[in-house]
């Protein structure tokens, strides 16, 4: 029998698998960067191996050149460079990392900052250029190639001259067609907001030549251009700096600059994770609440980066949506990416590293909940509402995490209190923690229902807030004391029938009370003489489970 080889449409096939790994054609820059940050890693990396060679940092860089002219992008760095077979073995087949190789020849396990590993990224240039060109020259070799190709068919190589060992990429841009601009890649400002987006933690500067504007030599008001070389990433990311080293400003600029938000954050919280999975992360509990918060228009999630390289710009599953209003970033070095390094392949390693997350946040709530009250209670008017939302939609496992975080309004402090501050105080006889919803406090502070139970001297909480009573419903007991509406028929409370004058013969009345229930028909199931009335002549109760607040409540919902 004789064995035949599968034959491809090489261009088709390249074709497809770049438009089909890839959802955004800014990323070629991405992942031409991160090759030229592996390479220098390598040499920094033989460097550290080799005695004979010395890495002066300053000498390692990438950098961006365009031209628009001549429709040319240049990305090149003073990496290792790629001897004529490297160039044929890792761009001449797709799907061959050389830096897969690397990392297993060199058994670089723990602690690196490779990025490459599928053997693709590199044709992602193709997403924007006609035609690629790349000139390299290998550490440790006197000889440069020209490696180039249209992605169509095949591409070439041929010795050329180059001064310095690293890599050069020429681009040739394509043109713009009707539905895609592709002269924005060319345009200074659209490359530093891609390199900032992506690339802004890669731990070699990334240089780029600047125009500015600027005043004439002894002019007054004629201006000229002046190029200037800039660096354009941050390099080191703040979340691996060292706390120590940090101010608040620190931090409050890295929200600002992040756009988290236009207010300060009343909290970071700085992690750096070396256990089951490792990472770091810098997370912040706004002040306020954003505007769209309460709507479907919000949407939570966490910046998420793997060794420096942005993946994600909203990964929502770090965050539970009760802790959605969370802002930060989180880079792991132990997440497995998909070729296209775009989504996660196993969601494992992120679930460890999301419910760690909960965890920290939860403590930190607790934490200046504890030590600075009022700064909770600040964050308490922008966010206690996301909380009861919590813990109304989820019975399992909220509860444990958000019953300690909740307050209320207490008709014996007059101030927001929580639950265990209220359970703590509770006279032995009280068997109930007692509550009444109503619109506002001055509302329900008028309810005669409250009369009996505030006598007895016992604190109700006031539930203010559509969601309070529903939430508390699903939590059903806080220490083991369950929850009580002062309005429902049975309030637990022994009620000396000698002591209270106002109470009516409900024989004698029965004409009346009958009377009455006919009058308000639906209205009412049933008229009593009531035993917890003191000032007031009447008030309503509830009989079933449903209190007549909640009944308001649901009533008002759309169907
Ligand atoms: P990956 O980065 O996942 O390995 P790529 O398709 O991006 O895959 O790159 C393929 C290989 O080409 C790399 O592994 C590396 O060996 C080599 N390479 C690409 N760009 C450079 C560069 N600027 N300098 C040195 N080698 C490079
Ligand atoms: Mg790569």
């Amino acid at each position: 029998m004789e064995k035949k080889q599968f034959k491809a449409e090489s261009k088709r096939l390249l074709e497809l698998m770049i438009n089909s790994i890839y959802t955004h054609r800014e990323i070629f820059l991405r992942e031409l960067i991160s090759n030229s940050s592996d390479a220098i890693d390598k040499i920094y990396y033989k460097a550290l191996t080799d005695d004979s060679l010395t890495f002066n940092k300053d000498d390692y860089y990438i950098k961006i050149a365009s031209d628009k002219e001549n429709r040319l992008l240049k990305i090149y760095d003073t990496g290792i460079g790629m001897t004529k077979e490297e160039l044929e073995n890792n761009l001449g087949v797709i799907a061959s990392s050389g830096s897969l190789k690397f990392k297993e020849e060199n058994e670089i396990k723990d602690g690196h900052d490779i990025i490459g590993q599928f053997g693709v990224g590199f044709y992602s240039a193709f997403l924007v250029a006609d035609t690629v060109t790349v000139i390299s020259k290998a550490f440790g070799s006197d000889k440069a190639y020209k490696w180039e190709s249209k992605g169509v068919d095949g591409y070439t190589i041929e010795e050329c001259e180059k001064n310095y060992v690293g890599t050069e990429i020429i681009l040739k841009i394509k043109e713009n067609t009707e539905d895609e601009n592709f002269d924005k890649y060319l345009e200074e400002y659209m490359l530093r907001s891609i390199i900032k987006k992506y690339s802004d933690f890669i731990r070699y500067p990334i240089k780029m030549d600047v125009t500015t504007k600027k005043l004439k030599e002894g002019s007054k008001e004629e201006y000229e251009d002046y190029i200037e070389e800039e660096t354009i990433n941050s390099m080191v990311p703040i979340w691996k700096k060292n706390k120590q080293e940090l101010t608040k400003e620190d931090y409050e600029n890295f929200y600002a600059e992040k756009h988290y938000g236009f207010d300060k954050p009343i909290k970071h919280i700085h992690l750096s994770v070396d256990g089951m999975i490792r990472y770091n992360a810098i997370l912040f509990i706004p002040e306020k609440t954003p505007f769209d918060f309460y709507t479907k228009e919000y949407e939570k999630g966490l910046e998420l980066y793997s060794s420096g390289v942005m993946i994600m710009e909203k990964c929502s599953d770090l965050l539970p949506d009760y802790f959605g209003f969370v802002k930060g970033i989180v880079d792991s070095e132990d997440l497995s990416l998909n070729i296209s390094r775009e989504i996660l392949q196993h969601d494992r390693q992120l679930k460890l590293i999301a419910k760690n997350i909960k965890n920290k946040i939860k403590n930190e709530l607790k934490n200046i909940l504890k030590n600075e009250r009022e700064k909770y209670e600040e964050f308490y008017k922008s966010f206690g509402r996301q909380l009861k939302y919590g813990v109304y939609s989820d019975f399992g496992s909220n509860k444990e995490v958000l019953q300690d975080l909740l307050m209320f309004y207490s008709s014996k402090e007059k101030k927001m209190v929580t639950l265990d501050e209220y359970v703590s105080r509770m006279p032995e006889d009280q068997k109930y923690i007692y509550y009444a919803a109503g619109e506002s406090i001055e509302r329900i502070e008028k309810l005669p229902q409250t009369e009996l139970v505030l006598d007895k001297g016992y604190e109700i909480l006031y539930f203010t807030d559509d969601i309070d009573e529903f939430a508390i419903r699903m939590l059903m007991n806080y220490k083991g004391k369950e929850f009580k509406s002062v309005s429902s028929g049975d309030i637990g409370i022994d009620i000396d029938e000698n002591e209270n004058s106002s109470s009516v013969d409900e024989q004698e009345n029965k004409e009346l009370f009958e009377y009455m229930k006919e009058t308000l028909s639906d209205k009412v199931k049933v008229v009593r003489a009531s035993k917890r009335l003191k000032n007031h002549p009447v008030c309503l109760s509830n009989e079933g489970d449903i209190t007549i607040e909640m009944e308001k409540i649901l009533n008002s919902m759309p169907n």
